[in-house]
């Protein structure tokens, strides 16, 4: 989707473990040696973390594709899609971006982190990965964070929706516990164009509002709509709740634990806050002309920022069952889920 756009992640990491291994001591060759080959999972969302606002996610999808991002201040600064192949006999992974490759050997610590060095680096980068294994309630590491998995039981204190949950972030910001037009938390809500107040029956270009037919180009609504008149959780649900920022749902997604999960029967992303507070995500899919809902595997959900590179696109975050990424084509019809101002 967007293409040619972004400094090479690979290339940022090459000259971000140049710079560390400059500055690193005691690599421990024997340790390493004696380490055994164990092979995990790979496929997943993958943190590595070289500031508290400073790090990079990595998605490793099942059909072999995968997707960087890397944020800066805790907002999108690249992203840069990519296909891969790993052995898991040897414990290669092979990168393969536009016209060139990265190898890199895995080193697994356990099945929820791995080290890797690059065509030779000694310098250890830890990816922690950022999504548990589907119900995955039992305390199996036995590090205490049992129950982030299986079924959730409880996430409001009563029936009189929408509550403000507070997951203890940084920013403050408190999130409404269901959707735009949602009764409960795992409701799907109303689906939502980018810009649009109001549901349609068919969402492509033509029907979409801040699309110009006659030049065949996207209108400029502005770069950040929340709390204007395009903010359908501003409009519909009146000056106390708001679109999230970009920044907002980037740290919704990557501050806080979270698991694929079922509540009430409907399959989703729980995040559960420091605090132990819990907010739940349901795979209501997106509404796109041509296209199966995919509810019950998928979620997309806006945020308030265009991409100002390409304003045919805004940000989102989007997990699905073929990968994740963060932008999407604003005629196409997501979720929203609120911030309380
Ligand atoms: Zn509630």
């Amino acid at each position: 989707m967007k293409k040619n756009r972004f400094l090479y992640v690979s290339m940022l990491m090459m000259a971000l473990l140049g710079s560390m291994v400059a500055t690193s001591c005691g690599d421990d060759e024997e340790e390493v040696g004696k380490k055994e080959v164990v092979s995990h999972k790979i496929q997943g969302m993958w943190k590595y973390a070289f500031g508290d606002e400073d790090f990079i996610v990595m998605f490793l999808n099942a059909d072999s594709t995968g997707y960087m991002i890397e944020y800066d201040n805790g907002e999108i600064d690249k992203n840069k899609a990519f296909t891969y192949n790993y052995n898991a006999e040897t414990n290669l992974l092979t990168v393969y971006w536009d016209t060139y490759q990265d190898k890199a050997v895995v080193q697994w610590i356990n099945e929820d982190s791995f080290r890797w060095n690059f065509d030779g680096d000694k310098e250890i980068m830890i990816w922690n990965r950022q999504i548990l294994d589907e119900d995955n309630a039992d305390d199996a590491e036995g590090d205490g964070m049992d129950g982030m998995g299986g079924t959730a039981s409880l996430i409001c204190p009563d029936d009189n929706h929408p509550h403000i949950i507070d997951l203890g972030l940084p920013s403050g910001t408190k999130w409404c516990c269901c959707n735009v037009d949602a009764t409960a938390p795992e409701e799907f809500g109303g689906y939502y164009a980018w810009g649009e107040t109001s549901e349609k029956s068919v969402y492509d270009e033509n029907t979409y509002a801040y699309f110009d037919n006659n030049t065949a180009k996207y209108i400029n609504i502005g770069s950040y709509i929340t709390g204007t008149s395009y903010d359908v959780a501003h409009v519909k649900m009146g000056d106390s709740w708001c679109m999230p920022t970009n920044a907002q749902l980037t740290e919704l997604i990557f501050k806080n634990r979270f698991s694929i999960t079922s509540y009430n029967g409907v399959r989703g992303l729980l995040i559960t806050g420091q605090n132990k507070n819990q907010l739940f995500l349901p795979f209501a899919g997106k509404k796109r002309v041509g296209y199966p809902l995919d509810a019950g595997d998928d979620f997309f959900y806006w945020a308030g920022n265009v991409d100002e590179e390409n304003i045919k696109f805004a940000y989102d975050f989007y997990f699905t069952s073929y990968g994740a990424g963060i932008s999407d084509w604003r005629y196409i019809a997501h979720s929203v889920r609120p911030v309380h101002k």
